[in-house]
């Protein structure tokens, strides 16, 4: 039985002939699935030219290195963000998030933190999508729900409230009786405020 999520970090040189990647370098990747679940193995060109015949991986995307950032400079978290959640979502495997942790992945997909890079779809229809993540280059294994468009609202509500609630999750409780009022679902909250108007010295 496949796991329906997982993180897998990139390695640093290529996994056949040991090689570092350089910034810039392309490199292969490809997921394997083996006795202890995913393997995500990382080959330079070369390498992959001789391997993926011999592999048949479980999926494969080809990427650019980046040399990740030194540890230390980033931002302590004030709170919780759409990553940190769906990293702490993807640790607890509950099923019953399935909806939640496809929803943040898109959500951080459109942000342009991840990337898709493929679509699998198992024997049985079951449809995962590779996300790799722009700066750490982390592979991001997600179960594909398939959401139905009345259950969307649903999950995007839930979504909403996990990331520490907005205006309109505290007006949610009251009951809706009145079917006007449940007619509109477009009551999102835009939080970015415009950044523009200080640029003077
Ligand atoms: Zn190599």
């Amino acid at each position: 039985m496949a796991q329906d999520w997982d993180i897998k970090s990139r390695s640093e040189s290529c996994t056949a002939c040991s090689t570092a990647f350089a910034d810039g370098q392309s490199y292969f990747s490809a997921l394997l699935f083996g006795d202890a679940g995913y393997e995500r193995a990382d080959f330079c060109e070369n390498c992959w030219t001789q391997s993926e015949a011999v592999l048949s991986p479980y999926s494969s995307w080809q990427g650019t290195y980046r040399t990740p950032p030194p540890p230390g400079n980033t931002e302590p978290l004030k709170k919780e963000t759409a990553e940190s959640l769906l990293r702490k979502l993807i640790e607890n495997e509950d099923p019953q998030n399935k909806g939640v942790i496809y929803i943040l992945a898109v959500m951080l997909e459109r942000k342009k933190t991840l990337v898709e890079k493929d679509v699998t779809i198992d024997d049985n229809g079951t449809v995962h999508r590779v996300y790799e993540h722009r700066q750490t280059g982390e592979t991001f294994l997600i179960l594909d729900p398939q959401l139905k468009l009345d259950k969307l609202e649903d999950v995007q509500t839930r979504v909403v409230e996990m990331l520490g609630g907005s205006s309109t999750s505290a007006e949610k409780q009251t009951d809706t009786s009145d079917p006007s009022k449940q007619a509109d679902p477009t009551d999102e909250p835009d939080n970015s405020k415009p950044d523009n108007d200080n640029d003077h010295t």
